[in-house]
C-alpha cells in the first residue's frame, strides 16, 4: 500500500499535514488502545513506516521517484522512545488548551478597508520559579528516576509511556511553589499588532501563530474571531452591499439625479421619469472584497420612493387639484377592482 494512502493525505501534504494525520492515526492504532489486536499492530507498525519516510525530504524524494523499492533497507534501525517524544512529547499535561481564541470588535469601516490594531491578550504561561512543576521542593520520581517516561518493550516494539507515578513529570512535589500557588502556570498579559484584511466579516477567524498560551516547548496559537458593527449606510451580505436609496416621489415621476454614498467615493444615479419603488442598481466590484481572494463584490442601490409626511393647505389644494386631473387614470383602477370583487363573490354563491 502506498505510502500517502496509509497516512490518509495527498501526495502534495505538507510536513504540517503529515504530523497532524499521524498523530491522529498513531493514536487510534497504538498497541496500547488495541490490545491483541494483529491488524491494528500491523497498520500502526505501516503507519509509522509512512510518516519516518514522508518526513525525511530525502526518503520521500526517492519514494516519489522509486517507489518502495527505492528505500529498501533504508528504514529499519529506528528508534521509537526518541521518535515518541518528539511525535507527542509536546502533548504534555497542561490544564489548559495551548490555542486561545479572543473575539475582537470591528467597526463597519475598518472591516471594508482593513485595519492595523493593537490587541491585549491574556495568556497562560509556565511558572518561571517552578518551571511549571507547581513546586518550590521536590524529589527525584523512582519509578522513572526521573525521567517522566517508562519504556514498554514487549519484543516487537520499544514504547515510551508516560510515568503514571509523576504524571510525566519526572519527579513528586514536596512544597507548593509560591509564585504560582502549586498550578504551575501564571496569567500573563501581552500586546500583539494584527494587521486585519479589508473586507473580514462576523465570526471570520484569523490564526496568529505562535500567540497562544505557552507549553514547554513553545507556544499554541491565538485565533482572532472577528466581530463587526452594523453600518447605518450599507447592509451587508457577504462581499454585496446594498444601499437604500430613498427618492422623494415626485423625482420619481418627474425624473431626477442623486448622489449615493460608495466606498470608492460618491456616484451619481440617475432617477428616469416614472421609476417604480424598489427598482435596483447595480455597481459591479464596487462591494467589498474577499479577505482570502481579494474578489470585490457589488453594490446594489434599491429606490425606496418615500412621500410626504405634512401637507401645507397649499400642497394639499394643489394635489387635489392633481388628483382630479387623473379622474381617467383613477375610475379604471376602481373598477379594475370591483370586477374582481364581482368574480371572487361568484366563487362562493
Ligand atoms: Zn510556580
Ligand atoms: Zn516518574
Amino acid at each position: 500500500m502506498d505510502y500517502y494512502e496509509i497516512l490518509e493525505v495527498s501526495r502534495t501534504a505538507t510536513k504540517e499535514e503529515i504530523k497532524k494525520a499521524y498523530r491522529r492515526l498513531a493514536k487510534k492504532y497504538h498497541p496500547d488502545k488495541n490490545q491483541g489486536d494483529k491488524e491494528a499492530e500491523e497498520k500502526f507498525k505501516l503507519i509509522n513506516e509512512a510518516y519516518q519516510v514522508l518526513m525525511d525530504d530525502e526518503k520521500r524524494a526517492i519514494y516519489d521517484k522509486y517507489g518502495k523499492e527505492g528505500l529498501d533497507g533504508n528504514i529499519r534501525g529506528f528508534d521509537f522512545s526518541d521518535f515518541f517524544e518528539e511525535i507527542f512529547g509536546f502533548e504534555e499535561e497542561l490544564p489548559y488548551n495551548i490555542d486561545i481564541l479572543k473575539e475582537v470588535e470591528l467597526g463597519f469601516e475598518e472591516a471594508a478597508f482593513g485595519v492595523s490594531k493593537e490587541i491585549e491578550i491574556e495568556y497562560y504561561a509556565i511558572c518561571p520559579k517552578c518551571k511549571g512543576s507547581g513546586a518550590e521542593e521536590s524529589v527525584v520520581c523512582k519509578t522513572c528516576k526521573g525521567k517522566g517516561q517508562i519504556i514498554i518493550d514487549n519484543g516487537f516494539i520499544r514504547l515510551a509511556q508516560t510515568c503514571p507515578q509523576c504524571g510525566g513529570k519526572g519527579f513528586i512535589p514536596k512544597k507548593i511553589c509560591k509564585e504560582c500557588k502549586g498550578k504551575g502556570f501564571i496569567v500573563k498579559k501581552e500586546k500583539i499588532k494584527v494587521d486585519i484584511p479589508a473586507g473580514v466579516d462576523s465570526g471570520m477567524r484569523m490564526r496568529i501563530p505562535n500567540k497562544g498560551n505557552e507549553y514547554t516547548k513553545g507556544r499554541g496559537d491565538l485565533y482572532i474571531q472577528f466581530k463587526v458593527k452594523p453600518s447605518k449606510i450599507f447592509k451587508r451580505y457577504n462581499e454585496n452591499l446594498i444601499i437604500e436609496v430613498p427618492v422623494f416621489f415626485t423625482s420619481a415621476i418627474l425624473g431626477d439625479k442623486v448622489k449615493i454614498p460608495t466606498l470608492n467615493g460618491e456616484k451619481e444615479i440617475e432617477i428616469k421619469p416614472h421609476t417604480k419603488d424598489k427598482t435596483r442598481i447595480l455597481f459591479k466590484g464596487e462591494g467589498l472584497p474577499n479577505p482570502n481572494t481579494g474578489r470585490k463584490g457589488d453594490l446594489i442601490a434599491i429606490i425606496n420612493i418615500v412621500y410626504p409626511e405634512k401637507l401645507t393647505d397649499e400642497q394639499r389644494e394643489l394635489l387635489e387639484k392633481l388628483h382630479q386631473s387623473f379622474t381617467g387614470e383613477v375610475k379604471k383602477h376602481k373598477n379594475f377592482l370591483e370586477e374582481a370583487i364581482e368574480k371572487v363573490k361568484k366563487w362562493f354563491s
